[in-house]
């Protein structure tokens, strides 16, 4: 729950804070914690964390690095051999001529976005937000005192702004654009093509600096990923975000990075400076083994993400009422539950995305989160980063509470 200012506190709160929504995502998987080990069968789509361990020669990597003493602070924007490692992978895997000096290290890919929000922001400036997007950008702007300026698209354009879109939402006050691709929550990823000509028109606006977030970009279906900073019109004008939570199964290990103008990294690396200092040196260590390597060895994970990629849509796809996009990467799908909207079974109505999770976890045990919380009050967000058997069972509980509704 939210704090609230009452009587009974000693201590007035900030604006800033009680102006602040909980991250949904979080506030999902710690209630569906909690009813677990009050003993309930839950289970939980809800949190977007691959299910498998980190790769043993990452561990291996950080075990030595104990063993040889890197415990101390490193420099703020990280070691330099990492920052090395990772502007090569950028070089490799994206085709990105980024330097070392382009490149800030810091305590997850969250930390990340909100170093460059707080290095570019002020108050009353404008930040677009394709709709859906992922909870925490528009948090990050308004603790910013920017001001979110949301973009929608539909699941008819498969979730995807076009060009005619971002430039309508243009103003003299736009200073940043924030989007991820493959996108949490939809799954959707950009095309070449598209982000051609979403460059295109970025590149009008010199005073617009777009935060590309790529932290999915190992795990996609087909094709190669695509990278917005590819285009030399853009290079100056893009951040662009990856980490190492997702590919690499290192969610607590809590490392990302930018990619990012020079002038921009040093703002960033002042600002993390003042606020955490550089992330866990030990983390740092394993990761240049994580980066260093081909994406090949990926593989095996991504087919289990596709097989049940697949297996929730063929599911999904048996429930009437439940309209759904083809995600191409990511591990999470969006379906439309607007069709249920004016049903009830027993007290519970549903009029919003909200009132269906909250009907889900009660009726079904099964953890998902309200699309409100990115953007789509229509949708709800299921990660299916877990096995084919739970995802069977989970999907059939849904359909049992689903069928209730009438
Ligand atoms: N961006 C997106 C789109 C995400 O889904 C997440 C979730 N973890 C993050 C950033 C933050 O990742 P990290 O764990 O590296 O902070
Ligand atoms: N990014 C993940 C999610 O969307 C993890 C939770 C979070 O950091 O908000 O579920």
């Amino acid at each position: 729950m939210l704090p609230k200012n009452d009587s009974q506190n000693m201590i007035q709160l900030s604006d800033r804070l009680l102006g602040m929504e909980e991250s949904a995502t979080l506030a999902m998987s710690k209630k569906s914690r909690e009813l677990k080990q009050s003993g309930k069968d839950i289970i939980s789509l809800s949190l977007g964390e691959p299910d498998f361990f980190t790769p043993d020669f990452i561990k291996a990597a950080a075990k030595k690095a104990i063993d040889e003493n890197y415990t101390k602070y490193t420099p703020v924007s990280g070691y330099d051999d990492l920052r090395e490692a990772i502007a090569d992978k950028f070089n490799r895997d994206n085709r990105l001529p980024y330097k070392k000096e382009n490149i800030v290290v810091s305590t997850g890919a969250k930390q990340s976005i909100i170093n460059v929000v707080m290095s570019v922001m002020n108050a009353g400036d404008e930040c677009i937000i394709p709709a859906p997007y992922w909870v925490s950008y528009v948090e990050m702007v308004k603790v910013a005192e920017g001001v979110p300026v949301i973009v929608s698209a539909s699941i008819d354009q498969d979730f995807k702004i076009t060009p005619a879109q971002l430039e309508a939402a243009i103003t003299p006050k736009s200073k940043l654009m924030i989007f991820s691709t493959p996108c949490n929550p939809t799954g959707s990823v950009y095309t070449k093509e598209e982000l051609a000509a979403l460059a295109k028109i970025i590149a009008k606006y010199p005073q617009l600096l777009v935060i590309c977030d790529e932290i999915y970009e190992h795990i996609r279906f087909e094709g190669n990923h695509e990278s917005l900073a590819q285009f030399p019109e853009v290079f100056e004008q893009v951040v662009t975000v990856n980490g190492v939570s997702k590919a690499w199964a290192m969610t607590g290990w809590r490392l990302g990075y930018i990619g990012a103008p020079k002038y921009i990294a040093e703002a960033c690396e002042k600002i993390q400076g003042q606020f955490t200092s550089a992330t866990c040196s030990i983390t740092q260590r394993a990761t240049i083994s994580a980066v260093s390597s081909k994406p090949e060895v990926l593989n095996e994970m991504v087919t289990a993400f596709k097989n049940r990629r697949d297996l929730v849509l063929d599911l999904l796809n048996e429930i009437p009422g439940l309209k759904t996009n083809l995600p191409k990467g990511a591990f999470y799908v969006f379906p439309d539950i607007s069709s249920f909207f004016g049903k009830s079974h027993g007290e519970h109505v549903i009029n919003n995305s909200g009132e269906m999770a909250m009907y889900l976890l009660s009726e079904a045990l099964v953890a998902v989160v309200g699309g409100d919380a990115f953007g789509d009050n229509n949708c709800i967000r299921f990660s299916y980063a877990t096995s084919e058997d739970i995802l069977t069972e989970a999907l059939s509980r849904i359909k049992l509470a689903l069928a209730k509704l009438n």
